[in-house]
């Protein structure tokens, strides 16, 4: 899940690669490195760590001059991370060079063939085994590099989205790709390829996203030929216009792109509904819903399909689907469901959730699905990602570029079109009442301002966040709709700040995690009035009588919450099915200023990668 980009053309390089770099970070950030072409030599400079390590050192290493370029930020899947692991890595003659995202699966059988062949090897990746097989079609078939990495790719097993450079041949760069994104800049004589287009918008708007089993040749003054990796047979390119701006992917003054995501929440709810609801006129269109509606209303079944905070969206889904379309739906970590022999009919219909659209596990989980004859529906927030354009139908979640790697607006979001989907469905299905259905539209378009009132927390939140940010544990409960909001404020948590967390059903707490309670444990409590509001001040006495500290997050005036707990988090009213919108607010930034508090990297916490393309 690495980020990859490169140049060709007439400007500088370096500056572009580095900044791509920077701008793709988000992918991976165990190790970078940078490889550029002076017009006769390769330079080459890698390391652990991060592109900001890399730009100290490459400057002093080499020279930055050059008008191609490639450049890779690493998450490692074959080989620790250390300087040596690092892209780009050449072939063993040192003519080509390559950077690549993803696994190439059978990398130990093709090593094992090339050493008998005199090949050797500096890195433990998969990546240094594929560009000296590609080397090796060269030198056996006497091919040019295109042709080589095709019959080379055509011998892997695996995924990549991969960039290969030869220096015999300076004026094109190669590229593939299967299972990772990759995507080609189409400027003035200039072509940029990148894991998205974000290294250049400020270059070009033209892009061809390659799909997965395509290959391209970039070429100098020239154009891209684009060809099927399997049988060779040429594609039109189709140039897409991109609609992303540069603002979009800064920080426009945030200390970090979590905060600011946070912060755009209310904008982008609004952005996501805008369009699709007339609350007025209660009406929701959108395409892919209502172009399928007999098929999706009439599923026997809506098995949900995600990973991670996705999923977490997806619990939230199975109870609005449930309550207000009536329909059953079951939830599923698709890691999980590609590998279980799971039981699909032609009557159920298949939701995926992503905001990459990428997460290689999801992508598996809906291709089976298909298989077996489900529908497929795709709720992405990134346009034209893998997963939008394999599902029949899908509805984005214009949240806008979301960069930090602890997901925040596109969890709310993703609520906020699948609770539209569910309005509609219900609607067609006669299961919610024409004056229910209006309600709940007129208070979806006053969410964006309750989002704002609940951000106003900040300062109190701040508050808690020092008093409890040495905590070694902490529990996260909610029932009902908020069940869901309490795992996703334990992940947020432990992505970010390490410390252990765990969300719980409230009443859950009772079997088992209510041993670990004592005066040190601080429990966060979703506690809103709708739902079960009584069951859950119960939940709060008992973790009372047992010491623990509790961190309620309360609707607006409530005062009996406030009597039992050490501090109340107050979030505005609105309909039950429409709190997870508001109580995750507090959660994320709570999560947020722990991290922050403890010096933690918020926008890269260790480990992570925001956008999962390996399994
Ligand atoms: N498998 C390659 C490696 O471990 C690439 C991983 C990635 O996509 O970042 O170096």
């Amino acid at each position: 899940m690495c980020g990859i980009v490169g140049y060709i053309g007439h400007r500088e390089a370096y500056p572009i690669v580095l900044k791509g770099l920077q701008r793709l970070e988000y992918r991976g950030y165990d190790s970078a490195g940078i490889a550029l072409f002076d017009g006769s030599d390769l330079k080459m400079s890698k390391t652990k760590g991060k592109v900001a390590d890399l730009k100290a050192r490459l400057e002093s290493e080499i020279s930055t001059d050059g008008t191609v370029g490639l450049g890779h930020t690493r998450w490692a899947t074959h080989g620790e991370p250390n300087d040596v692991n690092s892209h780009p890595h050449y072939s063993n003659s040192g003519e080509l060079v390559i950077i690549h995202n993803g696994i190439i699966e059978n990398y130990d059988a093709l090593k094992k063939e090339l050493k008998k062949r005199g090949y050797t090897f500096k890195s433990d990746t998969d990546t240094e085994v594929l560009v000296n097989l590609i080397e090796d079609v060269i030198k056996k078939e006497n091919v040019k590099l295109g042709k080589a990495v095709q019959i080379a790719l055509n011998q892997t097993v695996g995924a990549y989205a991969i960039a290969v450079f030869n220096k015999s041949k300076p004026d094109e760069i190669v590229v593939a790709r299967l299972g990772s994104p990759l995507a080609i800049g189409v400027g003035e004589d200039e072509f940029f390829v990148a894991s998205d287009a974000s290294p250049f918008i400020e270059f070009t708007n033209n892009a061809i996203y390659l799909e997965d089993g395509e290959m391209a040749v970039v070429r100098r003054h020239k154009d891209v030929r684009v060809r099927k990796i399997k049988d060779d047979s040429l594609v039109d390119p189709y140039v897409q216009e991109l609609q992303l701006n540069l603002e979009q992917i800064e920080k426009g003054g945030y200390e970090h792109f979590m905060l600011k995501e946070i912060h755009e929440q209310p904008n982008a709810i609004s952005d996501t509904y805008r369009g699709r609801m007339l609350a007025d006129k209660g009406i929701i269109r959108m395409a892919g819903v209502d172009d399928n509606m007999e098929r999706i209303a009439n599923a026997k079944r809506i098995i949900i399909v995600a990973c991670g905070t996705s999923w977490h969206a997806g619990l939230v889904a199975e109870y609005i689907f449930e309550d207000i379309a009536r329909i059953p739906v079951e939830v599923e970590y698709a890691s999980e469901f590609r590998y279980r022999n799971p039981i699909i009919s032609e009557n159920d219909v298949v939701i995926a959730i992503s905001q990459s659209g990428e997460t290689a596990d999801t992508m598996a989980a809906i291709k089976l699905a298909k298989e077996k004859g489900a529908f497929a529906f795709g709720v992405c927030n990134v346009v034209g990602s893998s997963i939008s354009r394999e599902t029949n139908a899908g509805a984005y979640t214009h949240a806008g570029p979301e960069i930090g790697v602890a997901s925040t607006k596109a969890f709310t979001t993703q609520i906020t079109v699948l609770t539209l989907i569910a309005l509609k469905l219900g609607k067609f299905k006669g299961t919610i009442s024409q004056s229910d259905f209006q309600f709940h539209l007129q208070e979806m378009e006053r969410i964006p301002e309750k989002v704002k009132e609940a951000l106003k927390s900040d300062n109190l939140i701040q508050e808690i966040a020092y008093k409890y940010r040495y905590a070694p544990n902490c529990l996260y409960l909610g029932r009902g709709y908020n069940f869901p909001v309490a795992l996703e404020g334990a992940l947020k948590l432990k992505e970010i700040s390490y410390i252990h967390a765990e969300g719980y059903p409230a009443a859950e707490m009772k079997h088992g995690p209510i041993a670990l309670i004592d005066e040190q444990m601080p429990v966060v409590v979703i506690a809103t009035k709708k739902g079960h509001y009584e069951k859950v001040v119960s939940n709060i006495q008992e973790i009372k009588s047992r010491k623990g500290k509790i961190i309620a997050v309360v609707t607006k005036g409530d005062e009996e919450v406030r009597e039992l707990a050490d501090y109340v988090i107050e979030v505005p009213e609105t309909i039950e099915a429409l709190t997870p919108l508001l109580t995750t607010i507090p959660l994320q930034l709570l999560s947020y200023h722990i991290a922050v508090m403890l010096g933690k990297n918020v926008d890269q916490p260790r480990n992570l990668a925001k956008s999962v393309t390996v399994e």
